[in-house]
């Protein structure tokens, strides 16, 4: 299901918009003069205000398309202003989320300032320690509401004189369940008519699907790679990330390695930690063994609290022996602190206060399978429950 409203002009291709320009009995200069607009600064998000245009094109501009499709988007600070969530109230009143975080200078690095940014309102893969997992499927982003995510980050930036520098895929839904779009989205980050971020300061978060890693590989560019492994051991993959029943956690890496070999970048492996259920020893090992000798590093985030399950961030002491054990297997590891809690902000948790209460025995009833399915994968069974709907293509 996609919004019926007219189209966002940020989700057209530069051809597309000078075919609609020479539909209008234009001159192809206008299409220039319309891209200028949009994209620079984080462009107009009104028609009547592109001073350059003769009135009826602008008219016809308005007609035609919207210039901004997060218009309606509230802003809430955290971490003493370093971090900025911006909530999202698309035509259809579904709401998506987005966060802006800023990084000061520090040593020979330059400050950076980096989006994470939506791809669809919800997510059908339903991995149980999420908030976005909580409300299911969604619908997929349209192009232009990706996009719009980061152009309305950079005109807030411009004010400051500043600009965006790396965008990452790391919020709310599965960006290559929504492929086409997710891919068409990150060619107008990328394209110095458009957007224009280079290559390396965008990142696409993902699951595991793994055709669609390998269609962001055959791209060409170098993008860069995150992969929410969470566990190297498939009996507790396939609870973690239920879409691990239709692309093991072997498969997936395979794809990954392809990736960092046909773009020479480095992948990046995601574990949420949490306590007593993926941070032991045994899982510590088995992640040691799987990643030997890649071009790999590995985050290690401690679980932010999520309604519904019970679990909790695994302590500090077993985050960082997972990471000794790693490292002592010649992994590069860092462990991570996620930003934005106080406004339920951190990437990747998105959504959960509007999931709404769940009756009390159904809270119940999920955290007892929950506590079966961890308990049996630590033992080392598979789960046999079928594939989730809509993920099985
Ligand atoms: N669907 C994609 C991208 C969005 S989720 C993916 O799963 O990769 C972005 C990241 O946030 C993922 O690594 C995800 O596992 C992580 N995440 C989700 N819920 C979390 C939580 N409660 N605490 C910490 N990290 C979480
Ligand atoms: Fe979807 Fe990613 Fe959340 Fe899993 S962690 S439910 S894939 S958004």
């Amino acid at each position: 299901m996609t919004t019926t409203a007219t189209l966002g002009i940020s989700g057209l291709t530069p051809d597309q918009l000078t075919a609609w320009v020479e539909g209008q009995g234009q001159p192809p200069y206008r299409a220039r003069q319309i891209a200028d607009a949009v994209w620079k600064d984080g462009g107009v998000i009104d028609a009547a205000t592109i001073r350059v245009l003769p009135g009826s094109l602008r008219e016809a501009l308005a007609r035609d398309f919207r210039l901004d499709t997060v218009a309606d988007t509230e802003i809430r600070l955290a971490d003493a202003g370093a971090t900025e969530k911006a909530l999202h109230r698309l035509d259809d009143g579904a709401l998506i989320e987005s966060v802006l975080m800023h990084y000061p200078a520090r040593g020979a690095s330059r400050e950076r300032h980096t989006l994470c940014i939506s791809s669809q309102a919800g997510c059908a893969v339903g991995c149980p320690f999420c908030a976005t997992g909580e409300l299911g499927a969604g619908r997929d982003l349209e192009v232009a509401e990706i996009v719009d995510q980061a152009r309305h980050a950079q005109r807030r930036l411009a004010v400051g004189g500043s600009h965006l520098t790396n965008v990452v895929f790391m919020g709310m839904g599965e960006p290559l369940l929504n492929l086409d779009r997710v891919l068409a989205a990150i060619e107008a980050l990328n394209d110095p008519r458009r957007f224009g971020l280079g290559a390396r300061h965008i990142t696409v978060s993902t699951s595991g699907v793994v055709p669609g890693i390998r269609r962001l590989t055959a791209l060409g560019p170098q993008f860069t790679l995150a992969i929410s492994i969470h566990a190297a051991r498939d009996a507790l993959r396939d609870v973690l990330v239920p879409l691990n029943r239709r692309w093991p956690v072997a498969e997936v890496v395979a794809a990954a390695r392809d990736h960092a070999r046909a773009t020479g970048r480095r992948i990046t492996y995601e574990v949420t930690m949490i306590g007593g259920v993926n941070d032991t020893e045994l899982d510590a090992l088995a992640m040691a063994d799987l990643l030997r000798g890649d071009h790999a590093h590995v985050n290690l985030i401690p679980m932010n609290p999520v309604a519904h399950t019970p679990w909790q961030a695994s302590p500090m002491a077993v985050i960082e022996r997972f990471a000794t054990t790693l490292r002592d297997a010649g992994i590069s590891t860092t462990i991570r602190r996620n930003r934005g809690q106080e406004v339920g902000a951190a990437c990747g948790q998105l959504a959960a206060e509007r999931a709404g209460e769940m009756p009390a025995p159904a809270v119940a009833r999920r955290r007892k399978r929950l506590e079966e399915e961890s308990a049996a994968a630590l033992r080392g069974e598979r789960s046999h429950e079928p594939i989730p709907v809509g993920v099985g293509e």
